[in-house]
């Protein structure tokens, strides 16, 4: 209710009071599509231009590791000549491993991607509910990527013991090209299809993969949570992120132990220091899979051809590398250098578990490390103390030790297979400054002060 009241100087003012009513809607209205769904500026990898270009090179980068880096040319990719000689190589090649194309390959690809989607059909696991989604849904997610490994490796293992069970197992490593070229056939065809059928069935966008431009939400991902139709239940990005590549990956490292074994009688000490801690990083993210929900890839990132890629063709075939490597170039280490380097792969375990651990522990209601922690306006409260108090990224840094004691078995005759340790920094760095301007965001002023009580990035007293 307003009434007009005088002033001693003549002037009217209306005081509206307290007993005004207000008609509010019995529930909120619920958001339009386009109102859930704003456009985003093409800003990111230097927008269109960049995400095409990466969109090439990126899957160029797999097939010239193996064409500069194998039994028949060496792994010279150093010198003009060697660069000659595996360019001569491509559609040449002598054995199999390096066909272009197979579409017994391919086949093979296929069953293994059916048999991925079987297991998590039809093993046990974990119901667990994903984020809240910002249309007020949470998705449900089966979780039961480590019981797939398990079946995996028991099956493997029943190959292996098999009379002609290791010669059987290095078909893998035979068919190395043909299976990187029938991967990104899968990669492309699945970022293909969820950026068409966005448009077609309207389900929730992506927040930075919505600029309307194809080249950049192609490869950013313009659906947020895509599924096949009919199947909303099976949620593709985060089956591809931990499942078909990343067990693939240790598969692979396996078929390149068997390599070595059958070229020299023998595994080499740096060989099983390979797939053993790679081996444990897929058993750990396996362990610890409803933890992929709260990071970045899945809470914010679209399914687009960097996931799809990055998860089926990038992870296996570049992060297997240094096993196939040792394959052809074995290596031993000798035990002094064996223990500097499970050194270095143990405290980089050791950092990365205790972080993902506290934070996890944290997010989920618990400390018990009775940790420090800072209250923002949002709500939500932030560790300013354990590791997450040395640094704002501190498993990054964990994570990167343990890439570092990955390339080192691999010794130092050629700089290639310490390609992952120069990409990993430029994929977290990236990364820290993406989730720093997310945070940035999402807690203003707060976040602001966080930085101010832990100053440092990613390394401790470095950056
Ligand atoms: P993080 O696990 O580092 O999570 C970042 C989020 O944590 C922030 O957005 C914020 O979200 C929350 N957070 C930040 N600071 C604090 C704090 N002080 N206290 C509590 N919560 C905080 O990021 P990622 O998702 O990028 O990485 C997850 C893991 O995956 C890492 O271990 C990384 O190394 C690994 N990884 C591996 C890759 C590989 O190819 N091998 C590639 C990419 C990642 P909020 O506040 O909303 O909870």
């Amino acid at each position: 209710m307003s009434q007009p009241t005088t002033s001693e100087e003549g002037t009217t003012t209306t005081v509206i009071t307290a007993t005004t009513h207000l008609t509010l809607p019995a529930h909120p209205v619920p958001l339009s599509y386009d109102q859930l769904n704003p456009k985003s500026k093409p800003v990111e990898f230097f927008g269109p231009i960049g995400t095409a270009g990466i969109s090439v090179i990126a899957p160029l980068f797999t097939y010239i590791f193996f064409y500069t880096c194998n039994d028949a040319v060496g792994c010279t990719p150093t010198t003009v000549s060697g660069w000659k000689y595996a360019w001569e190589t491509v559609g040449y090649f002598p054995s199999e491993a390096g066909y272009l194309w197979e579409w017994k390959s391919f086949a093979v690809y296929l069953a293994w991607y059916a048999y991925c989607i079987a297991c998590w059909k039809f093993l046990p696991g974990d119901k667990v509910q994903g984020n809240l989604l910002r249309d007020g849904t949470r998705k449900p997610y089966k979780m039961n990527g480590f019981n797939t490994l398990l079946l995996t490796l028991g099956l493997s293992l029943g190959v292996l013991l098999n009379p002609g069970g290791i010669q059987l197992f290095t078909w893998l490593h035979d068919h190395w090209v043909p299976l990187v070229s029938s991967s990104l056939v899968m990669a492309t065809f699945q970022a293909l299809w969820v950026y068409g059928y966005s448009y077609y069935n309207k389900e929730l966008l992506s927040l930075g993969g919505n600029s309307g431009n194809f080249f950049y939400d192609f490869f950013m991902g313009r659906p947020l949570n895509p599924h096949p139709p009919f199947f909303s239940s099976f949620d593709i990005k985060t089956f591809n992120e931990v499942r078909p590549g990343m067990i693939l990956w240790l598969i692979l490292n396996i078929s390149c132990a068997c390599e070595q074994y059958v070229r020299l009688g023998t595994i080499t000490d740096s060989m099983w220091v390979v797939i053993l801690f790679e081996g444990w990083y897929t058993a750990d993210c396996l362990i610890q899979e409803h933890t992929i929900l709260n990071q970045m890839d899945i809470t914010t990132d679209g399914f687009g051809y960097m996931l799809s890629m990055g998860d089926l063709t990038w992870v296996p075939f570049t992060y297997g590398l240094q096993a196939r490597y040792l394959a052809f170039n074995p290596v031993t280490m000798g035990p002094i250098w064996a223990s500097v380097v499970v050194a270095i792969l143990l405290a980089g375990n050791y950092i990365f578990r205790a972080a993902n651990n506290e934070k996890g522990n944290f997010r989920a209601g618990k400390n018990p490390k009775k940790l420090e922690f800072m209250t923002t306006e949002r709500g939500t409260k932030l560790l300013t103390s354990g590791w997450w108090g040395r640094s704002r990224h501190p498993n990054y840094f964990g994570d990167w030790l343990m890439a570092l004691g990955w390339c080192l078995p691999t010794g130092f005759k050629t700089p290639l297979t310490y390609y992952y340790i120069i990409y990993f920094v430029i994929l977290l760095v990236h990364r820290q400054m993406r989730d720093d301007e997310a945070c940035r965001k999402k807690y203003g002023k707060d976040w602001d002060k966080y930085c101010e009580i832990v100053p440092w990035k990613i390394i401790p007293y470095v950056y």
